[in-house]
């Protein structure tokens, strides 16, 4: 296993800038995913580290190595593709020991090696089997016991289980992170599923526009998301994000909205430099953080209900504000709340978070 890292690495395709100017550094043994929304620059990123695209700029390094224009079959990485990438003609057993083919192995030897990977991802029975002839959740195995079989340094993963039904790609999720447990592997994957980001990552980094703009552990980026794009980007339903008249004075700060009553806030050096650059805050509660009010709840947003949506174990609460926006509460109960045509929603001072004019989080 090794270490990755990009040093000022810029992408462009003709006038576009696809990635721009990124710096990353990824632990031995780190499982690292690039996550945000379609066209920011991951799958580009990915490429980098593959040697399937040459960067504009920059430098990619491997276990400390420059591998910028190295020829991708040098790097020792394996990949695992969205589509699977598996030959069609070829049956499972000649699939997975491919990466030992190609690398003069004899055929009974790289069979023995194919069919223990097989064994371990549970397909080991299926090796005479053409790809057409499996499910797509064998499908996605086998890719993944190619991309096993031959000792890697590091291993990439493109939306390896966007492709897979909601059930399988559960289960799937749960195997990778067992592997990486296992194996301690140094991984790069790609995906655009926050919820995939938060279970499989030690480090997450949100891309926006070709840009990270957070790289964290997954328990800060939800704790304290850097931007009001992180916010809205991880955690499911998204945070909840009001725009808030911020007015300053005896140290306190208040924040005025439709629908909002909250108690002041200390005035604290980080909120005074925000203030500097305009009066508009965005206030974020996310929605397992609100309660339904109760007589004596500190700080409330209330609303016309717009949907109340019971998942089973917990309720999604959604209120409409006066001004049109909506506020989602997560409501941990196995009951189907019962509720008015108005509602107020509670939360705790703690569970604010705050952010400039710019979408900065301000340091309170
Ligand atoms: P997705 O989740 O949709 O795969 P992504 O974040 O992986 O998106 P990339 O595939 O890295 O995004 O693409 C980043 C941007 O670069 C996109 O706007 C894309 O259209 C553009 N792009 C990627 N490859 C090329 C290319 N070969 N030529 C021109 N533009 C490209």
């Amino acid at each position: 296993m090794a270490s990755v890292e990009f040093k000022n690495v810029s992408k462009s395709f003709g006038e576009f800038n696809a990635v721009s100017n990124i710096n990353l550094s990824i632990g031995d043994g780190e499982f690292v995913c690039l996550l945000g929304p379609s066209g920011c620059g991951k799958t580009t990123s990915l490429r980098m580290i593959a040697g399937l695209e040459t960067p504009t700029s920059g430098q990619v390094m491997i276990g400390g190595d420059d591998v910028t224009y190295l020829h991708p079959k040098d790097r020792q990485i394996s990949m695992v593709f969205q589509d699977y990438a598996l030959y069609p003609h070829m049956n499972l057993a000649d699939n997975i020991a491919y990466p030992l083919k190609v690398r003069g192995e004899a055929v009974a030897k790289r069979h023995g090696r194919a069919k223990e990977v097989a064994d371990v991802l549970k397909i080991g029975n299926l090796m005479d089997r053409l790809p057409s002839q499996i499910s797509g959740g064998q499908q996605q195995r086998t890719s993944l016991a190619r991309a096993l079989v031959y000792p890697s340094r590091v291993y990439l993963f493109d939306e390896p289980l966007s492709n897979l039904d909601a059930k399988l790609r559960l289960e799937a999720r749960g195997f990778l992170n067992h592997l990486q447990r296992d194996m301690g592997m140094t991984a790069v994957y790609v995906t655009h599923d926050q919820a995939e980001a938060m279970a499989l990552a030690t480090r997450i980094a949100v891309m926006d526009q070709g840009k990270i703009v957070q790289y964290a552990p997954p328990i800060e980026i939800y704790r304290r998301p850097a931007t009001t794009f992180v916010a809205n980007f991880v955690g499911n339903p998204p945070m909840n994000l009001v725009p808030v008249d911020a007015i300053q004075g005896d140290g306190q700060l208040q924040l005025r909205a439709e629908g909002l009553a909250i108690g002041a806030l200390p005035m604290s050096n980080g909120i005074a430099k925000a203030l500097e650059t305009g009066k508009t805050l965005t206030l974020g509660v996310r929605p397992e953080h609100l309660l339904i009010a109760t007589e004596g709840s500190p700080n409330k947003v209330s609303g016309k209900l717009f949907a109340n949506e019971n998942m089973g174990p917990e309720s999604l609460v959604t209120i409409e504000r006066g001004d049109g926006a909506r506020v989602t509460a997560r409501i941990f109960t196995d009951d189907h709340i019962q509720l008015t045509e108005d509602v107020t929603l509670s939360f705790l001072a703690e569970h604010v978070h705050l952010f400039d004019s710019t979408g900065k989080r301000i340091p309170v």
